[in-house]
């Protein structure tokens, strides 16, 4: 069986878009295509669909021999585009991307030590949003009740397209049990952006995509609660604020082109996922180093204050403060007191 995925146009007539959503909404979840002769060929649950090529109002149309739904001739070439082929000009000095490139995991980076704070950097200043509809963000990098969210969950509806932000090369394309049906994208500059809970994937492993290519669309697969996106930003296997490096204000702009990242902006405890951060880019090791150390590092207890206060405050779970001090959470905090925060 051959994949195939549907052409990232940008000229895409938004009528023709609209009416090719509505025809992935009704029939296609969790499917696999293939293209054979002139029949569009769609497996879903092992069930085949077959497009059937009929004349319609002396139009050549097509019907799905399943749900008898008809697409015109144009709707059946988008479900038949072939692989964009773009080459990805991998620049001579980042030869080293295929460094710890393995298709079989989702992090290849477990063995490596990544010394905070560290440089990225990126050659381009805007990105291309992952979804087509406005930014809804559901739940933000940082402290969650169930434990670290390490990512940025975007609403969307199953079958909406997902798309990569930036150009890159397609490592992993595979299902894991927390996320789901997941495309995990290497970038030329050494970050990744993971793509999860996907129902369907449009991209194969080592596929070299642009930027906005789609790589699959949305759904609720894996540990998920209602069809979003899950992204997360890496750097050899550590997870990134992605509000930290991508702008999600509507200007698609990337915070820097040499952006340092702090211990902060890698620690989803430093941050509430309930909550915006306060973001600050740094451009400097300097600057890295001596954000780090005015991170504070204790509390100390002044009049009125509570563990549930202190631990809003430093996006702490109280059950955390408990368990750094050695004290219980029914404790009486007296003034003066230092309560350790990191
Ligand atoms: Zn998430």
């Amino acid at each position: 069986m051959r994949l195939f995925i549907i052409k990232s146009d940008p000229l895409l007539k938004k009528n023709i878009l609209i009416a090719f959503s509505i025809i992935l909404i009704c029939t296609v979840q969790n499917v696999a295509y293939s293209q054979e002769s002139d029949t569009l060929h769609i497996a879903k649950d092992s069930t085949d669909v077959f497009f059937e090529k009929i004349t319609l109002d002396g139009n050549v149309a097509y019907k799905n021999e399943k749900t008898n739904e008809v697409i015109s001739e144009s709707e059946y070439h988008i479900l038949c585009a072939p692989v964009m082929e773009v080459s990805f000009k991998v620049k001579e000095e980042h030869d080293h991307i295929d460094d710890y490139w393995r298709s079989d995991k989702i992090n290849p980076y477990r063995d490596v030590k990544i010394n905070v704070p560290f440089q990225i950097k990126f050659d381009q200043t805007t990105f291309t949003h992952p979804v087509d509809d406005d930014i809804v963000i559901t739940s933000r990098f940082g402290r969650r009740r169930r434990g670290a969210h390490r990512g940025l969950d975007i609403d969307l509806v199953t079958g909406d397209f997902v798309r990569s932000v930036l150009p890159g090369k397609v490592r992993f394309v595979g299902y894991s049990k927390g996320h789901g049906k997941t495309v995990v994208v290497r970038h030329s500059n050494d970050v990744e952006t993971v793509y999860a809970h996907l129902s369907a994937y449009t991209v194969r492993t080592n596929d070299s995509i642009p930027e906005g290519q789609i790589v699959g669309f949305g759904g609720n697969t894996g540990n998920s609660r209602g069809s979003h996106l899950h992204l997360e930003v890496r750097f050899k296997g550590i997870c990134i604020h992605p509000e930290y490096v991508f702008n999600f204000d509507g200007s698609k702009t990337i915070r820097g082109e040499n952006l340092w990242v702090s211990n902060s902006w890698k620690s989803p405890k430093m941050h509430s996922s309930y909550r915006k951060s306060k973001i600050v880019p740094l451009f400097s090791e300097e600057d890295a180093i001596a954000s780090q150390d005015a991170e504070p590092r204790q509390h100390k207890v002044r009049k009125g204050d509570t563990l549930y206060q202190i631990a809003l405050k430093y996006s702490l779970r109280v059950k955390e403060i408990c368990s750094m001090n050695n004290i219980s959470q029914n404790s009486i905090l007296s003034i003066g007191q230092i309560i350790q925060i990191r």
